[in-house]
């Protein structure tokens, strides 16, 4: 058992974060602030080599494992935590799942776009009455000569603003292995877009509607049974996720104590009150743990896709250990960590959304007391699958 980096990881890990410091370090706070996505830092990482890190270089990707994703994405985002969003859209996101499933018609079709940091795939599963409970989606797709046509509706979209394309869940017929996905373009004919809405963590989001959108055979990812093997490749986006809670968490912990070592209160530095103290050993033990569960689900998925139980585990304890640290470094900088002129805020309203995205904390837990009891939970109520048989 090793628990350091290897020599080429810690070699890597510098490049990255000397990239970071010259082209992604000025600029950093008013990227927070801006409704606009840093096309000019994806374009940059592309040439850099860290859009598709996991991607095989036969599809135009890197060929790297994920643990080198979730490196290169903690070193971006101890320096600029919105480029971080690059890294999850160009490495974790909808892509991932993208990249594993589709076929090479459609690979040929969206990938140079998508690692070149020109367009962005966004995942749209989550329905108005579909959350949670994602397996009761009922956005339709009925077949129509060469294809399906597409109705129904979705919610929270990641990248709604700019996405080129999106990853859709959809029935193709009855039960969990009815739901499949499909392509579908920005500008498909019945494809609108509701007005923006933002959540408290600053991202716009729109509903998205599909009013009998056509969509051609080519652009099925999966078929009916594919629901299964989404979540394997949604399992990804939880390590991005997670690995940017932590990351952030890590960001606002650097500040508060670069705070404590220069802010002085009643004649003394900050850091010389114990009680201010024990925060930062409270926050380092749950850093460092958090850690180590990111690194070892990304570690056991070198060749494929992370195992969902230490996912879950790791996503449950990442996202809380981001938001508890962040929260209690704004309390570390007082008024400053409040204010608009401090990246912290910003590190505890994101660091707050990935508590309920991605499978929320609870989903989490519940997946995590599966494993322990070594069976699955049904979560409907007995009415309820009474009512759908
Ligand atoms: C920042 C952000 C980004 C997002 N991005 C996307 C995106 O790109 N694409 C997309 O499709 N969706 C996205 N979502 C939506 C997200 O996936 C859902 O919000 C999430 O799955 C929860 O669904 P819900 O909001 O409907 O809450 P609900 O499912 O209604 O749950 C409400 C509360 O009840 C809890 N709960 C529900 N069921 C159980 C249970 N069985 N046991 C215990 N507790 C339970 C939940 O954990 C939650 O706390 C995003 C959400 C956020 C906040």
């Amino acid at each position: 058992m090793d628990f350091s980096l290897s020599h080429e990881q810690r070699a890597f890990c510098e490049s990255v974060r000397r990239f970071a410091e010259d082209h992604l370090a000025a600029g950093a706070l008013a990227r927070t602030l801006s409704d606009d996505f840093p096309w000019d830092v994806a374009a940059k990482m592309a040439a850099q080599g860290l859009l598709g890190i996991t991607i095989p270089e036969r599809d135009g990707g890197v060929g790297g494992t994920l643990i080198d994703a979730v490196l290169a994405m903690e070193q971006v985002a101890l320096v600029c935590p919105r480029s971080a969003d690059v890294m999850q859209a160009g490495n974790f996101g909808a892509i991932r799942t993208f990249s594993e499933y589709a076929n090479a018609t459609q690979k040929q079709k969206y990938l140079p776009d998508l690692l070149a940091g020109r367009r962005i795939i966004s995942v749209a599963m989550t329905e108005p009455d579909a959350g949670s409970a994602i397996t009761e989606l009922t956005t339709s797709a009925k077949p129509d000569g060469n294809g399906y046509r597409i109705n129904g509706s979705k919610i929270f979209t990641t990248h709604s603003k700019e996405a080129m394309v999106f990853l859709v869940y959809v029935r193709f017929g009855a039960g969990a292995n009815g739901i499949g996905s499909v392509l579908i373009e920005r500008d498909a004919a019945g494809f609108t877009l509701g007005k923006p809405s933002r959540f408290m963590n600053g991202e716009l989001w729109q509903q998205l509607y599909f009013d009998n959108v056509y969509v051609p055979k080519e652009n099925v990812l999966l078929p009916a049974g594919g629901f299964k093997k989404q979540i394997l490749g949604f399992n990804a986006e939880r390590i991005g996720n997670s690995a940017r809670s932590l990351a952030l968490g890590r960001l606002a912990f650097n500040i508060a104590k670069e705070h404590a070592e220069n802010r002085k209160q009643f004649g003394r530095r900050l850091s010389e009150f114990q009680g201010i103290q024990w925060k930062f050993a409270e926050m380092t033990i749950k850093l460092e743990a958090a850690q180590l569960l990111l690194y070892r689900a990304a570690v056991g998925a070198s060749d494929g896709l992370p195992a969902a139980l230490e996912t879950a585990i790791a996503k449950c304890y990442c996202n809380r250990t981001g938001f508890e640290v962040a929260n209690e470094a704004m309390q570390i900088l007082g008024g400053l960590g409040f204010s608009e002129e401090s990246l912290v805020q910003y590190c505890v309203r994101r660091t707050r959304g990935w508590m309920i995205a991605g499978g929320s904390i609870e989903m989490m837990l519940n997946r995590i007391a599966e494993g322990v009891f070594e069976r699955r939970f049904p979560q409907r109520s007995h009415e309820y699958i009474r009512a759908v048989q």
